[in-house]
Formats: structure tokens, C-alpha cells, sequence
């Protein structure tokens, strides 16, 4: 089988100050051991030119953002598009994190237009799909998560969706200390690879980079990252301690 791209990700949220995320982003850069997995920085927007300017030309360091329009300009107050994050190289875009899909109602429509628009400025989406704890308990977190690429992403051609990776986050487990276990991730992240065969064909199945996210942190994400199925993590609160983080980056 090819061997997949490994990746950890780091989602900062709606956190640190300007001092406070210039501070981490350098300690990462700093301490940072030489590694065959992807690391990738996704801070708030103010962040962005700095981190990237922080860890431009080191090995192994990417830069990402949370979110982007699916407009390339225009009258949007308050929105950034791809055609800004291409402007700073941005490399990565975090799309339909379930806090854009619940608090701020981004719709799967939506999701699929912003998936457009970074790939049309070389951004590769961090497409995010996930189910609700009322959505397992029923028994439909495969029927949901199965709507969520469909709806997202399955439009594109096999050609781009190559460039997508995909962050399985069950929203139940997302800040709360309860992380899916590995069973459950490996689980689902096969039936995802299962899902996306069946689409695109079974070499582009075993390509695709499929994450875990949802409470990952150094004391489980070695169990997690074990799973044949998971080929890293999309990391949140565990991102914004640079010791947490990386020791999450180097559990594979
Ligand atoms: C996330 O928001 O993508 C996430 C996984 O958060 P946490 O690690 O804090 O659960």
C-alpha cells in the first residue's frame, strides 16, 4: 500500500494575543525535532503573516488557516478569502470545523463553495466532518458523516480531491476531555477511506490523509495514531502549549 503523508495539525482557535502567539510559534519552530510527519500552525488570522514568516524555510513546518470565504472579494465585512491567504502563502485551510457549522450555521453548500475557492489558490483544504453525540447514540454516525463528504467535498474531481485531507472530529469528543477511542477512530476513518473508494477509486482511497480530532493530547494521541486507518490528528487545546503539541507530533 502507498504510504500516506502524516500530519498533525494545530487549531488555535479564537486564542492568544499577538505576544502570546508569536511567542508559541517560535517555541515550536525552536524545538521542533526533525520529523517525517507534517506539522502544521493554523493561529488566528492576525497571526498568520508572522507565524509564516516565523517558520518559512524550516523543514517540516506548515502554515494554515481556520477559515476562508468562498467569495474571491467583495462586500463581505469581516470575512477573508483565499485569494488573501494565497497573498501571505497560507498552505492549508481548516473548512467546516463543527464550531463554523453550529455557531455560525456554515451550511454544506457553503462548505463545498469554500472548498473551491482554496483550491482554486493552491490551498489544500482540512475538510472537517463529525457526528453529534445524539448521532451516535441513534446509531447514524457513519449516515451523517457519509452526507457531510458527499455534500462537501464529493463534487470535486479525483484530480483535486487528491490535494484534500480529511479531519474526522465527532463533536462530542471536541473539547470536552473525552476523545473517541481508538477502536471508534479507526472505525470510522476506515469507512471514511471505504466511502471515498467507492467515489474516487481505491488508489485514491489509500492516499488520502484522514485525521482524528477531538481531545487528542500527549497521553492518547499514541494510541490513536497507532490505528492503521489514522494518519494523524487536528489538535486544539493540546496546540496551544508547545510541550502538549509537541509531544503529540512526535507520539507516531
Ligand atoms: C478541534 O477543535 O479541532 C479540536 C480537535 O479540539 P480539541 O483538541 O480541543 O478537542
Amino acid at each position: 500500500m502507498t504510504p500516506r503523508q502524516r500530519i498533525v495539525a494545530g487549531n488555535w482557535k479564537m486564542n492568544t494575543s499577538y505576544v502570546e502567539g508569536r511567542n508559541l510559534a517560535k517555541e515550536i519552530a525552536d524545538r521542533m525535532q526533525p520529523t517525517d510527519t507534517k506539522v502544521i500552525l493554523a493561529p488566528p488570522f492576525i497571526h498568520l503573516n508572522n507565524v509564516g514568516n516565523i517558520i518559512r524555510d524550516l523543514a517540516g513546518l506548515y502554515l494554515g488557516a481556520q477559515n476562508c470565504h468562498w467569495a474571491e472579494s467583495g462586500a463581505y465585512t469581516g470575512e477573508i478569502s483565499a485569494r488573501m491567504l494565497a497573498s501571505i502563502e497560507v498552505q492549508y485551510v481548516i473548512i467546516g470545523h463543527s464550531e463554523r457549522r453550529e455557531y455560525f450555521h456554515e451550511t454544506d453548500e457553503q462548505l463545498a463553495a469554500k472548498v473551491n475557492a482554496a483550491l482554486a489558490y493552491n490551498i489544500q483544504p482540512i475538510f472537517c466532518c463529525g457526528e453529534k453525540l445524539d448521532m451516535r447514540q441513534a446509531g447514524q454516525h457513519e449516515a451523517i458523516v457519509e452526507a457531510q463528504l458527499r455534500q462537501g467535498l464529493f463534487h470535486l474531481s479525483g484530480q483535486d480531491f487528491k490535494k484534500v485531507i480529511i479531519a474526522y472530529e465527532p463533536v462530542w469528543a471536541i473539547g470536552t476531555g473525552v476523545n473517541a477511542t481508538p477502536q471508534q477512530a479507526q472505525d470510522m476513518h476506515a469507512f471514511i477511506r471505504h466511502i471515498i473508494a467507492g467515489q474516487y477509486g481505491q488508489a485514491i482511497a489509500d492516499t488520502t490523509t484522514i485525521l482524528y480530532g477531538g481531545s487528542c493530547n500527549p497521553s492518547n494521541a499514541r494510541d490513536l495514531f497507532r490505528q492503521p486507518d489514522v494518519d494523524g490528528g487536528l489538535i486544539g487545546g493540546a496546540s496551544l502549549k508547545a510541550d502538549d503539541f509537541l509531544a503529540v507530533v512526535n507520539s507516531f
